[in-house]
C-alpha cells in the first residue's frame, strides 16, 4: 500500500504515518526527517537545505524530488510506505506519478484536515527528541519527566522551525503551494479526508477505517 500524508505543518501527519507504518508494516519516509538527519551529519546536501527550513521555506524541488524517488526505489519500500511532507508542490507530485507510472500510483492520500487557529498552538507546544526523533507536546503529549525523552533520555527541544514566524511562513507556504494537491488527488480518485482536531486516537482509527473500507 502507497499512501501520502496530507495536511497543514503540526496537522499531526507525522504522528499519524508512524502509526500507520507500524499498522500495516511499511516504512515511515519523511522528507523532512530526511533533510534533518542530512543538517546533523554535516553533508552537503544538509549544509543547503538548512537556510530554507530554518526560514520555513520549502527546499527546491531540484534538492527534494530526486532523493525521495531515489528513497522509494529502495527494498524497504518494495511493498509500499507512508509518504510524510512530500509531495509538497504540484511539481513534486506530478514528478511522483511519472516515477509511478510503471508500478502503479499511490493508493491513498490521507488529508488530515485542522484549522490554522490549532495549527498555530499544536506546533508552539511542539517538542521534538533530537537523538531518537520522538516528538510531544507540552500540554498534549506531555513527556513523563518534565523535558525528557520517555523513549531514549535524551532532552527534548523545540524544533527551530516551529517558532510563532516561521510557523505562520509556513503555514503561508502551504496554502500557497501545497494544499492545491488535495484537489490533484481528489481528481485521481484516491483522497480521503479526515478530521484532525480529534485525539491522536480517533484520528488513527478514522485513517484506518478508510483505508481498511
Ligand atoms: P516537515 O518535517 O515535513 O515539517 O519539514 C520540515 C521542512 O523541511 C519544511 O518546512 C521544508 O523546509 C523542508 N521540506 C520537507 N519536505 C519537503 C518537500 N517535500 N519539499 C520541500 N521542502 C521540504
Amino acid at each position: 500500500m502507497k499512501i501520502i500524508m496530507l495536511g497543514a505543518p503540526g496537522a499531526g501527519k507525522g504522528t499519524q504515518a508512524k502509526m500507520l507504518a507500524d499498522r500495516f508494516g511499511i516504512p515511515h519516509v519523511s522528507t523532512g526527517d530526511i533533510f534533518r538527519a542530512n543538517i546533523k551529519e554535516g553533508t552537503e546536501l544538509g549544509k543547503k537545505a538548512k537556510a530554507y527550513m530554518d526560514a520555513g521555506e520549502l527546499v527546491p524541488d531540484e534538492l527534494t524530488v530526486d532523493l525521495l524517488i531515489d528513497r522509494i526505489g529502495k527494498e524497504d519500500c518494495a511493498n509500499g510506505y507512508i509518504l510524510d511532507g512530500f509531495p509538497r508542490t504540484l511539481n513534486q507530485a506530478e514528478k511522483l506519478t511519472e516515477a509511478l507510472a510503471e508500478s502503479g500510483n499511490i493508493d491513498f492520500a490521507v488529508n488530515v484536515d485542522v484549522p490554522d487557529e490549532a495549527i498555530v498552538v499544536r506546533m508552539s507546544g511542539r517538542r521534538v527528541c533530537p537523538a531518537c526523533g520522538a516528538s510531544y507536546h507540552i500540554v498534549n503529549i506531555p513527556t513523563k519527566v518534565p523535558g525528557i525523552c520517555d523513549r531514549c533520555g535524551a532532552e527534548v527541544v523545540q524544533r527551530k522551525d516551529d517558532n510563532p514566524e516561521t510557523v505562520q511562513n509556513r503555514l503561508d507556504v502551504y496554502h500557497e503551494q501545497t494544499q492545491p494537491l488535495i484537489d490533484y488527488y481528489k481528481a485521481l480518485g484516491c483522497e480521503v479526508d479526515v478530521d484532525g482536531t480529534q485525539s491522536m486516537q480517533d484520528v488513527f482509527e478514522a485513517i484506518v477505517a478508510r483505508l481498511e473500507a
